[in-house]
């Protein structure tokens, strides 16, 4: 019978790199959802769509076909046969992500994709909504989060070990106003599930988050 573990929190809360490897130890497949989100703005982004004009994203969206392949055990996206996996991960499209990732069509089209995925595999999913709404029934569920500053200063030394110039109070601001976005929207909203262990992170090294999670996971027999 197959298993989920449901990661959500926010930005920069060191998800993907926990999830990744904790689904290493596990043996299944990681699926990263904020992925599906960034490519579909990426789509929304290339066909000129007006963000503050619901409709029009609604009409849009419906052109983009967001598939996930596995290559090498690591996930890439699919934008209507196009591997878009490397194009996703700039400041813009985070930006975008968060403002299209409220929208109904948006999310529906999405989050069936992901429900699809958990019903044939075993996994360990991160995002925003998977212990609440996408995945209910997860046999564990972590809110995985860490002061916005904490993160932040993750984020800009990401961009700068990548030869980026950034400024780290606007990373910190753009953490901060996606948060709210996130957390705020009306379908969907990140919070933490009511059966998720929380994980405050700010303090702790990837190693010990990683052992953290494990013990979680081994406490619910998986
Ligand atoms: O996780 P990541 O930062 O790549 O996600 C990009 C955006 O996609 C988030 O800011 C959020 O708005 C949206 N998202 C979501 N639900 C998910 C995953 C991501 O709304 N399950």
């Amino acid at each position: 019978m197959s298993f989920a573990v449901a990661i959500d929190g926010p930005a920069g809360a060191g998800k993907s790199t926990i999830a990744k490897s904790v689904s290493k130890r596990l043996g299944v497949i990681y699926v990263d959802t904020g992925a599906m989100y960034r490519s579909m703005a990426l789509y929304l982004l290339r066909n000129n769509v007006n963000f503050e004009n619901p409709d029009e994203i609604a009409t849009v969206c419906k052109g983009a076909d967001i598939t996930i392949a596995f290559e090498d055990g690591v996930q890439q996206v699919y934008l209507n046969g196009e591997n878009v996996s490397s194009l996703i991960r700039t400041e813009e499209i985070s930006r975008a992500a968060s403002i299209s990732s409220a929208h109904p069509a948006v999310r529906e089209k999405l989050v069936d994709l992901q429900r699809k995925l958990a019903s044939t595999t075993s996994l360990v999913m991160d995002g925003r909504d998977i212990g609440t709404n996408v995945l209910p029934d997860a046999k564990v569920k972590i809110y995985l989060t860490a002061d916005a500053s904490v993160r932040a200063k993750r984020r800009y030394d990401e961009l700068t070990a990548k030869g980026e110039v950034c400024d780290l109070a606007v990373i910190e601001a753009d953490i901060i106003k996606r948060d709210r976005q996130d957390m705020t929207r009306e379908i969907a909203p990140l919070k933490q599930a009511e059966d998720a262990v929380y994980v405050d992170t700010s303090n702790m090294t990837i190693p010990e988050v990683e052992d953290k999670i494990l013990e979680i996971v081994s406490q619910k027999q998986v």
